[in-house]
């Protein structure tokens, strides 16, 4: 029900649990975090309150200064530490918020394909469309591109890579998305509040924008695939 994203010079996943405690008050029924270390990806997710997500980190931390997180409202499967996001299948991991209204007809080309899902989400199916399009070739821009034009539905998406610590792509159809700007690093989170503590430099991704991130800024792009300009706002937030 949430997502966050940084690309920074600290450790992530203290910032990323933190980003979340702040989109606590959406609701949620479990949570997660990803990050890529020294070019792997890992991850660590839990069922139930954020704390029982952080008690895990303090006895398997998860290092890295580039990750994504989640707290997940179950739409698709129920909520167990198997659907809990990120999900990940091969080198990339995906968190998401809102429905992907095509995952069935998305899940019998991946089948054809030789893909089979493990868990009972609509969102797996988009970490298996990118590895299926990174399996053939594309690069993680154009297999991340080539996955949001198959969805049908809502979202706003984060997606992270194996060997890629400076690099986080972002999409949004139907769930908000906000960029934040920080001083060589960069962010995501579902709303101003998550990032709050790191930057109130904001970019509201628009309806059907995507976005290709890194620690240098973020280019924008459109359904279309146009790059567009988004404004940067200061955000005032009194509270
Ligand atoms: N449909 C996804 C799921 O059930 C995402 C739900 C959410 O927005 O948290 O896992």
């Amino acid at each position: 029900c949430g997502i966050v994203g940084v690309l920074g010079s600290h450790e992530a996943s203290p910032i990323l649990v933190e980003a979340l405690r702040r989109l606590e008050y959406r609701g949620y029924d479990s949570a997660g975090i990803a990050t890529v270390n020294e070019g792997k990806l890992d991850r660590r997710r839990a069922v139930g309150k954020l704390v029982n997500l952080s008690d895990r980190l303090v006895h398997e931390p998860l290092p890295g200064k580039a990750g994504i997180g989640h707290t997940r409202w179950a739409t698709h499967g129920e909520p167990n530490e198997k659907n809990a996001h990120p999900h990940k299948a091969g080198p990339v991991a995906v968190v998401h918020n809102g429905i992907i209204e095509n995952f069935r007809e998305l899940r019998a080309i991946l089948a054809q394909a030789g893909y089979q899902p493990e868990t009972d989400t609509d969102t797996e199916t988009v970490a298996m469309l990118t590895q299926m399009h990174l399996d053939a070739g594309k690069s993680p821009v154009e297999a991340a591109q080539a996955t949001i034009a198959q969805l049908e539905g809502a979202f706003a998406l984060a997606f992270l890579f194996d060997g890629e610590e400076d690099l986080m792509i972002a999409a949004r159809k139907g769930s908000p998305l906000a960029i934040g700007h920080g001083e060589n690093e960069m962010f995501i989170g579902s709303d101003a509040i998550a990032l709050a503590p790191m930057t109130d430099t904001l970019t509201y991704l628009e309806e059907g924008d995507w976005a290709v991130i890194t620690r240098k800024g973020a280019e924008i792009f459109d359904m279309e695939n146009r790059r567009v300009n988004r404004e940067a706002r200061k955000i005032r937030m009194d509270a």
